[in-house]
């Protein structure tokens, strides 16, 4: 039997990268998912790849119609949600005074409004069913600063902060409440910011002398939304290949 048996699993941000790969993860399970993402050809790929267990809906997480609908339509087809994955996330880089005011609030609707309605689309079902784990993914940019990034990171630490709002108003309802925070991962996301190049200085500056893949990080959401973590919530879980762990400069 599966780790994920009676799973039914929403993954934003599910037809690419990281998200990709806990779709993967989940499915490999047990869990039913739906991949919920506004890139439409990874989507559909992904799910026709999958079959019967995976169903992609068109889903712009910033939209609160658009949350509505694909919880809906993840009921319809599987039965009431009992695990999300607020995983969809853009990055910006811009120095303040550079970076345009509608910049910073795209970052805002879809990181930080995304993971807000996120979570508010499935309290009432979650609570029905008195079960429940979301999982959201913040960043090591939700523990610590980066230079240019204000914008990514404030979003990354209200992610932080939301979750442990939640993890305490949800507790008593058996919803439990996560935040992932990854460090450097291969994904499109980092290539786009840097390509081969940012890949060599940022494995050379990670513990683990490697940058990390989706591969790395899907268990942990596959440990988080099973029931072996049922005594886990609030919590923040770092990884990254240790580069949080110092403070010293240079590692
Ligand atoms: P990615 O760009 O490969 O995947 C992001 C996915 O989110 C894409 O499929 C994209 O289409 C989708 N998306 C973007 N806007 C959306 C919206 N409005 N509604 C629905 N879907 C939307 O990047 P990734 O690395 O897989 O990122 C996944 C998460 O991990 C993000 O939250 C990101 O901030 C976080 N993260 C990434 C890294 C890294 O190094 N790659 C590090 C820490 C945290």
């Amino acid at each position: 039997m599966g780790r994920l048996e009676n799973k039914i699993a929403v993954v934003t941000g599910g037809a690419q990268g990281q998200g990709a790969a806990i779709v993967r993860a989940f499915v490999a399970e047990g869990a039913r998912v739906v991949i919920a993402d506004v890139a439409d050809e990874p989507g559909k790929e992904l799910a026709t790849e999958i079959g019967a267990n995976a169903l992609f809906v068109h889903h712009d997480v910033s939209s609160e119609e658009s949350w509505r609908a694909v919880v809906a339509a993840a009921e319809d087809t599987f039965g009431p949600v009992n695990v999300l994955v607020n995983n969809a996330g853009i990055l910006r880089f811009g120095n303040l005074g550079d970076m345009p005011l509608e910049e910073y609030e795209l970052v805002c609707s879809v990181n930080q409004r995304g993971t807000f309605l996120g979570m508010s689309a499935v309290a009432a079902t979650m609570k029905q069913q008195g079960q429940g784990s979301i999982i959201n993914c913040s960043s090591v940019e939700g523990l610590a600063g980066m230079g240019s990034l204000a914008a990514y990171t404030g979003t990354k630490f209200a992610i932080r902060g939301m979750t442990k709002a939640a993890a305490l108003e949800l507790g008593g309802r058996g919803i439990r409440v996560n935040s992932v925070h990854p460090g450097m991962i291969d994904t499109s996301m980092t290539r786009e910011h840097g390509g081969d190049l940012a890949m060599e200085y940022g494995a050379s500056k990670i513990p683990l002398r490697r940058v990390g893949h989706p591969d790395d990080v899907a268990p942990l959401y596959v440990y988080l939304a099973s029931d072996e973590s049922g005594y886990v919530t609030g919590a923040e879980i770092a990884i990254d290949g240790g580069v949080t762990a110092t403070h010293a400069f240079g590692g």
